[in-house]
């Protein structure tokens, strides 16, 4: 198997896998139950569940079909665990420790987590399959990228390859619940260079939701719509030559056109000169 295959497999498993150990049953389970069908079968393809995939129907009206896949023989089980190792947070390298222990099999010492950008990449689109979220509403407000875990070393892994400006918290509203760390992505041109990167990992239905979020963007209003514009509201071609791009303050990166910038201080300066 590829390597990025590999890292978009433990990418994904992070997200909505599990590993189920339980002693007094002698029985281990590792499991992934979501409700995309389209990246269920890549899992599929990729590493086959022998009963095959699994449909649980929606247990209450306003739930979504359930697809689980499930690897129940220690053969199968010792191989996928192996194979995701090497890129698992904290939390489910100690799960995945435990079980290789369960089966009398010595864990290797410190996994190594292939560092190649592609992998790190895959990872990523398979992290985001699961609990990544695109929020592409039309109006183009609050467009972003955006994920949300409970793993604080997962979430700063991602932050390290993709940068956001600061790591969110949401504390526990029940006691049993966990603190959850939030990364999130709003600057336009950083969304869409992540997406270029890691959509071609992503299955039908993300891959839809990348492209409606560039559409969005493309439509929006503002700074970026303004650079979709080939003229200033004179009716001055913005060229290389007659561009003004502000290098600060608040409307930094806007473009202005030099034509009327410069009509603009003739004004200004015959006022200051003349000023009745
Ligand atoms: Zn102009």
């Amino acid at each position: 198997m590829k390597s990025t295959d590999a890292a978009w497999i433990a990418g994904f498993f992070e997200a909505e896998g599990s590993i189920s150990i339980s002693h007094p049953k002698r029985m281990v389970r590792v499991r992934v139950n979501t409700t995309d069908l389209d990246v269920m079968e890549r899992l599929d393809a990729l590493v086959p569940c022998p009963s095959g995939l699994r449909i649980r129907p929606p247990a209450q009206r306003h739930h979504q079909t359930q697809y689980e896949w499930i690897l129940m023989r220690r053969a199968d089980i010792l191989e996928f665990v192996i194979l995701v190792m090497p890129f698992l947070g904290e939390r489910r390298l100690s799960k995945a420790r435990d079980c290789l222990a369960f089966f009398d099999v010595p864990s290797p010492g410190v996994p190594f987590r292939p560092d190649d950008h592609e992998s790190n990449i895959a990872w990523v689109a398979g992290l985001f399959e699961g609990e990544g979220c695109i929020h592409a509403p039309t109006s183009g407000r609050g467009v972003c990228l955006t994920l949300k875990m409970t793993d604080r070393d997962i979430v700063e892994r991602l932050d390290a390859l993709f940068p956001c400006p600061r790591i969110g918290t949401k504390l526990p509203s029940q006691p049993h619940h966990k603190t959850q760390y939030i990364w999130t992505i709003t600057k336009g041109e950083e969304m869409k260079s992540i997406l270029a990167l890691i959509s071609p990992h992503f299955g039908e239905r993300r891959s839809a939701r990348a492209r409606e979020l560039m559409a969005v963007l493309e439509n929006r209003p503002g700074k970026l719509k303004r650079y979709g514009k080939t003229h200033c509201v004179h009716g001055h071609e913005y060229t290389p030559e007659n561009s003004y791009v502000i290098p600060s303050g608040a409307n930094k990166d806007a473009r202005v056109c030099r034509t009327c910038r410069r009509d603009y201080l003739v004004i200004y300066n015959s006022r200051k000169r003349d000023p009745s």
